[in-house]
């Protein structure tokens, strides 16, 4: 893929931007980065903080795949993520939590959102939006997420640069998505599982804090849909969507 990089100092959301051009007509491998956003935005419009020292980007695709495989893209970037961190911060501490979150031990250092758009044919375009806390301040990160989410720089005592950490991601993107193209989902599942903190773990799955079912996760399927079973031995899928993990 050829990586366009468009560098923007603030915006409201890097999602917004990128489906905006996409819609516009941006080639695959467009990527809209901002160094601050003032609206970014998680899953089922949740707010996602953005200072300065972040790493705020997202990437325009095209796959000619089935529509219904779309989702996989947050898992493969949650792969690329994962793998990027690690690397660049020599440790092994940087965990994927189904679908959609990469934790460092326990908190959160990097929130993913896939959104796509379909024609006639099949997908108009994909946009991967990816949020890291690259080099946040403790105290940029509020009250509330405190506990919650971590900034890398203060975890580590390192200091590796937004740019540094976005290549290196996009790098193994590429790489992952090719693969992915050409030999299905399988190769990247099986990197997604050895990265997992959510595989073996007790989780709650809730519905708008409706709690859905509780029991412990044991599989990512073919699809990338997670199944929980029960002290019981009974066994429920879900898809990405509108659950959370707990
Ligand atoms: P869930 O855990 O319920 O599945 P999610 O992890 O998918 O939700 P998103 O909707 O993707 O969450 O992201 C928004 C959430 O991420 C916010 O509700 C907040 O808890 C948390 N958050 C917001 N900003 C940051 C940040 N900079 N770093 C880490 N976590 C953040």
């Amino acid at each position: 893929m050829d990586i366009k990089l468009c560098f923007y100092d603030l915006l409201r959301s890097t999602n917004e931007t990128a489906a905006a051009a996409a819609a516009e007509g941006a080639a695959e491998g467009t990527v809209i980065v901002a160094a601050r956003q003032s609206g970014g935005r998680g899953r089922l419009t949740r707010h996602f903080v953005s200072p300065e020292g972040g790493l705020y980007f997202s990437l325009i695709l095209r796959p000619a795949i089935d529509p219904g495989c779309a989702a996989q893209l947050t898992l493969l970037a949650g792969v690329a993520v994962a793998e990027a961190v690690n690397y660049l911060y020599e440790t092994d501490k940087a965990q994927i939590k189904w679908p959609n979150d990469i934790l460092w031990q326990g908190r959160k250092v990097c929130g993913i959102l896939s959104e796509a758009a379909l024609n006639e044919t099949g997908i108009d375009y994909a946009v991967i939006g990816v949020g890291v806390n690259v080099a946040l301040k403790a105290e940029d990160i509020p009250a509330d997420l405190q506990g919650i989410a971590a900034s890398l720089s203060v975890e580590t005592g390192r200091e590796v640069t937004p740019r540094c950490v976005l290549d290196e991601i996009l790098r193994r993107f590429d790489d992952l998505y090719e693969e992915w193209l050409q030999k299905g989902a399988a190769p990247m599942l099986e990197r997604w599982r050895r990265l997992s903190c959510t595989l073996g773990a007790q989780v709650r799955v809730l519905d708008d804090g409706r709690e859905l079912c509780r029991g412990t996760a044991v599989a990512v399927d073919a699809r990338g849909a997670l199944q929980i079973c029960d002290e019981q031995g009974s066994c429920k899928t879900f898809d990405f969507g509108e659950i959370s993990l707990r």
